[in-house]
């Protein structure tokens, strides 16, 4: 009969994680760094999230990640929250030591890897543009100031939500101009003074694929966003499908960035520095064999 003990339980929190690939990642981390531990899912309704957090302890699991409608929900029930979810506002990872829990945030972490090792874009100095302005796109905004972007156009439905989130980075913002514009003037683009070319579009949106494919083909009006390459938080069938990418060199999904932020909360957890790369392939993999709905 197969070992049945496990070392350490990890997993992840939200309300809808049928379709989750971290237990496939994190499992295989384990596996391949011959680690005896496990890493579940606990899928719960809003209301409970109080004694959830209480049972991290009382049931000494290890780490957990989080995600909607969690992020931020949970700040108040822990016992501290690092740098990087104190800049963005929200948790995505949490370490517990001696039943003490410490809430991360390593979204920005798959956003620098993403926009490095995919695009091989050095941001410094350059205009972006984000479609989107929830708490994916506070991260975005994180990482695009550390990097001293020069310019960031928000772009949301929401033009209140869009200006709150802009106020709320007054603090961090440093010299990177930061403005909002209302989603039916997309064409006006070329308008806007001082920017010559957009250099990122950036989907932080979850819209349908159909909903992106519209805007980009009315983005594409304006001259600046000719060369612009595109980055799309969302993957599998939330993104684009291989026929409705008309620049496949130009566009990325969200799954680099999914790999990337799992490859920091495992070194959070275990200490190991694991290669993006590596479980990107493993997934793909996985996702191509269809081993993994
Ligand atoms: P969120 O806080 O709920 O924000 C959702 C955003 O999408 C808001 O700006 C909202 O606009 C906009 N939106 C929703 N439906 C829309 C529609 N039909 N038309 C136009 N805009 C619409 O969500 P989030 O946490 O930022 O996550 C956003 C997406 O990023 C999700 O799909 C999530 O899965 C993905 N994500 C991926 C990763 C990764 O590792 N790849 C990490 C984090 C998030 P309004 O303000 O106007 O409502």
């Amino acid at each position: 009969m197969a070992n049945l003990i496990i070392n350490k339980l990890y997993g992840i929190i939200g309300s809808s994680l049928t379709h989750s690939l971290s237990p496939l990642i994190h499992n295989y981390l384990f596996k391949k760094y011959k680690l005896n531990n496990f890493y579940g899912v606990f899928e719960f309704d809003e209301s409970n999230l109080k004694e959830v957090i209480n049972s991290i302890r009382t049931l000494n699991i290890s780490g957990l990640n989080i995600t909607f409608p969690f992020k931020e929900k949970l700040i108040p029930y822990l016992d501290k929250i690092d740098t990087s979810a104190q800049r963005v506002g929200a948790v995505n990872t949490i370490k517990n030591t001696n039943g003490k829990l410490i809430g991360y945030n390593t979204d920005i972490i798959g956003v620098r890897k993403t926009i490095q090792n995919r695009f091989k874009l050095n941001i410094k100095g350059k205009s972006v543009l984000m479609i989107g302005a929830g708490g994916a796109a506070r991260a975005c905004l994180v990482e695009l100031f550390r990097q001293k972007t020069n310019n960031i156009i928000i772009v949301n439905r929401n033009g209140a939500t869009a200006r709150k989130l802009i106020r709320s980075c007054e603090n961090i913002s440093n010299s990177t101009r930061i403005i909002y514009l209302n989603i039916n003037k997309l064409n006006n683009l070329d308008k806007i003074e001082q920017l010559e070319q957009i250099d990122i579009l950036i989907n932080s949106t979850s819209a349908s694929p159909t909903f992106l494919k519209r805007t980009i083909k009315r983005l594409l009006k304006n001259k600046c966003l000719k060369n612009t390459k595109i980055f799309d938080l969302n993957y599998g069938s939330r993104a684009l499908s291989k026929n409705q990418i008309d620049f496949p060199n130009r566009y990325v999904d969200g799954l680099y960035m999914l790999t990337a932020q799992a490859a920091a909360s495992f070194k959070i957890w275990t200490g190991i520095i694991v290669e993006p790369d590596d479980i990107y392939k493993y997934v793909n993999r996985k996702l191509r064999d269809k081993k993994y709905a």
